[in-house]
């Protein structure tokens, strides 16, 4: 409508030739192009770098948080015994423990990221159900920061919160505990506190000194508090199925008062030692035996964990 106006003006009103008003049109469509030109240009080069990054980055926003996660369990009833729990198997480890279960989530980029987002999404479905968050792993501390917003976040949904620990990041767990967002700790002491044990057992020769030292200061920080915590022992053969394994974990744990959980190994061919993939479980028996020695040395919440009977706890003349 503008331009008529305009055109009827040039050709009718105005005492114009109409080679004039044509050069005039012209001027004006050159006009408007250099500057839909000037427009688009702008346009490009203010979108370039954001295109560049796009492309680089798979579409991902570098400001998502997320996590690295080996898997979950919607509803699990074993993982906390007496909880309906969600579990998140957060993937990456520092150790290499020759009887881990997890093989799979030992490297630190095994699993798949999730954005925190997608996580939430994933727990508020079943929130209704639920009675608790669980953080398992490989080690969940690895990732210090999607652990806490993900405990605060299951704090504010009325969930408790359950953390499985290789023991070898304290400081992660001082955060958790003064924060207030952990329910249950449980703690891997994986064999008796002594370089040459705990090399074998961690799989880390070298680090075996610094993964104690961390391992005893997590344990203290736990016992310094008032929520409930569990150390726990895979009882595997030739590393920890011996009475003197059992009795000199058990002197270190004594004055802490932990609750004491020794739970059956059961070989599978995921397992990264080719001598621990095959043969017969360790029976409960075996098992029994070591928990009345851990009772003699004075721990009194002491239990078994077996695939048959699942969680024992064991009085003090060592039956179940
Ligand atoms: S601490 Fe040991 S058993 Fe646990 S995930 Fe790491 S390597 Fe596996």
């Amino acid at each position: 409508m503008g331009d008529t106006i305009y055109f009827a003006l040039l050709y009718f009103i105005l005492p114009m030739k109409r080679s004039e008003v044509i050069f005039i049109e012209t001027l004006r469509i050159q006009f408007f192009l250099k500057n839909l030109f000037s427009y688009s240009l702008i346009k490009a080069v203010r979108n370039f770098p954001s295109l560049f990054i796009s492309k680089v980055q798979g579409l991902e926003d570098p400001a998502m948080k997320k996590v690295r996660l080996g898997g979950w369990i919607e509803l699990s009833a074993i993982d906390w015994p007496g909880n309906l729990t969600f579990m998140l198997f957060l993937s990456g480890c520092n150790l290499a423990c020759p009887f881990c279960q997890n093989r799979r989530l030992i490297p630190l980029e095994s699993g798949t990221l999730y954005s925190l987002e997608d996580v939430k999404a994933k727990i508020q479905r079943s929130l209704e159900l639920l009675d608790a968050l669980g953080f398992g792993g490989g080690e969940p501390t690895l990732q210090p920061e999607a652990l806490e917003e993900l405990a605060l976040w299951a704090k504010e949904k009325g969930l408790k919160v359950f953390i499985e620990t290789n023991g070898t990041r304290p400081e992660v767990l001082r955060k958790l505990l003064n924060s207030k967002l952990l329910s249950y700790v449980a703690i891997d002491v994986k064999a008796p506190l002594r370089n040459g044990d705990y090399g074998v057992a961690s799989g880390k020769p070298s680090m075996a000194p610094e993964v104690i030292r961390s391992v005893q200061e997590s344990l203290r920080l736990c016992a310094s508090t008032q929520v409930p915590y569990e150390a726990r022992t895979t009882i595997v053969p030739g590393l920890t199925d011996k009475e003197e394994s059992i009795s000199a974990i058990s002197e270190e744990l004594a004055p802490l008062d932990p609750v004491y959980v020794l739970q059956q190994f059961i070989p599978s061919p995921e397992v990264p030692s080719p001598q621990l993939r095959e043969g017969a479980p360790i029976s409960r028996k075996v098992l029994l035996k070591l928990a009345r020695k851990a009772r003699q040395k004075g721990i009194s919440k002491v239990f078994i964990r077996t695939r048959e009977y699942g969680l024992e706890g064991i009085d003090k003349d060592g039956s179940g």
